[in-house]
């Protein structure tokens, strides 16, 4: 369901629209519908943040064990104990951080364990690539970067984090691998470590490239969702609810009163003499009329949970949750008022000259459906009609 706010919706959905035309590169959407972004892409990679982390642990098993095969192969050497013991070290925080993402469904949980886990990852393979790069060089063996190139990927695999952070620290990564092999290689011949160096970069930009084309198509795929369930659920020319929202958020409110044992109050609007509106000042001036009879409702002061509904036509609703009698009367009163004399709309084939509206409401009762309700208030929009119109009518 769109927020409760229609005209907030409206503004979201030309922002969103705005948005996929221009498209965003590292931008970010406006801060409220970026909450929403995080959280709907948070929610779509929980499966795969799944797979991820158990991709990851055995992967800590294979280097564990090629780790152990060195030991095997060349016997007793000063690498093994130092790159074991940074291994489990960077383990332990990874299986905690890993332990509290999928523990938490929360998405702030993810988005602060995430990079932790990430970068003490990152930092513990360049220490084990610094003490390899050591070592080996002493046992005259080659050593290379393939660890590090196995990071920037890791970084980069896409599991509902932010691809911002994802940058950050990719970049983090290959400029302190960089520096580390600096200030470490000082017999080497510059072109292996240069050519080394330029191969970490080309996977990192490859990884980043494909994280960018990644997070790029789940910004639109959430745009996509969230427009097609506005238009979906909006009444394109007020941006109300429509007629189907109505129902579906009318059947909940009923059920919630009953269960709350509250009850719930439905008014009915129909403006007065609207065909002749039509017929006199044309079609587009009655659109551009319901849009602010829509206006009026949508900016009428209510309480959380109260939603107004465009039902077809020129005939409205709004659901007004426990509220008293004289809260329902001096609501429906006030918005009657600020259609006639606030909007003041000249209607001269109007008796009153400017637009009004009928208003008909009922509360509900514990036995009431959503049709019996309907039922009742449309009768007591009859009433008013038929008693003389600009009024309301309350059974
Ligand atoms: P009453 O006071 O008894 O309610 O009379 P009325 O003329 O308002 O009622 P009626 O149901 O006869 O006419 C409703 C009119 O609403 C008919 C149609 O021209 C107009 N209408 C329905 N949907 C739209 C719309 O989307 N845009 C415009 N401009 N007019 C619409
Ligand atoms: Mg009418
Ligand atoms: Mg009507």
């Amino acid at each position: 369901m769109p927020s409760q706010a229609e005209s907030a919706v409206a503004n979201h959905h030309v922002a969103a629209v705005d948005r996929l035309a221009t498209g965003f590169a590292l931008r970010r959407f406006e801060p409220e519908l970026e909450a929403e972004y995080r959280d709907f892409s948070y929610r779509s990679y929980r499966q795969t943040r799944r797979v991820a982390i158990c991709l990851l642990l055995a992967s800590f098993l294979a280097f564990f064990t090629f780790d152990l095969l060195l030991l095997y192969s060349v016997g007793a050497n000063p690498i093994t104990l130092p790159v074991m013991l940074v291994r489990l070290c960077a383990l332990l925080i990874i299986v905690f951080a890993a332990y509290r993402v999928l523990k938490s469904p929360d998405v702030a949980t993810g988005y602060r364990w995430i990079p932790i886990g990430l970068g003490c990852l990152s930092l513990g393979m360049l220490l084990v690539t610094l003490i390899y790069h050591e070592g080996l060089e002493q046992m005259q063996l080659p050593y290379g970067l393939e660890g590090m190139m196995l990071i920037q990927i890791v970084i980069f695999v896409p599991i509902g984090y932010s691809y911002r952070n994802s940058l950050y620290l990719g970049i983090a990564t290959l400029l302190c691998t960089g520096l580390a092999l600096q200030l470490t290689s000082s017999g080497e011949s510059p072109i292996q470590y240069l050519t080394s160096l330029a191969y970490l970069t080309l996977a990192t930009i490859a990884a980043a490239t494909a994280g960018y084309c990644q997070e790029h198509s789940m910004r639109v795929l959430f745009l996509t969702k969230r427009d097609l369930r506005t238009m979906a659920d909006t009444d394109g020319l007020t941006q109300l609810y429509n007629r189907r929202s109505f129902d579906l958020l009318l059947q909940r409110a009923l059920q919630e009163a009953l269960r709350e044992q509250t009850r719930i109050a439905l008014i009915m609007l129909d403006l007065d003499h609207f065909k002749a509106y039509n017929d006199y000042y044309g079609h587009p001036a009655g659109d551009l009329a319901l849009q602010r009879i829509a206006g009026v409702l949508a900016s009428h002061p209510r309480r959380d949970l109260d939603f107004a509904a465009r039902l077809g036509g020129e005939e409205f609703a709004l659901v007004l949750r426990n509220p008293d009698s004289a809260y329902l009367a001096s609501t429906c009163e006030s918005i009657r008022r600020k259609i006639s004399d606030e909007l003041a709309i000249e209607h001269l084939k109007n008796p009153a000259q400017v637009m009004t509206a009928s208003l008909g409401a009922s509360f509900s009762n514990a036995s009431d459906t959503t049709a019996s309700l309907y039922q009742r208030a449309d009768l007591a929009l009859y009433r008013a009609k038929a008693s003389g119109r600009n009024r309301v009518e309350i059974d």
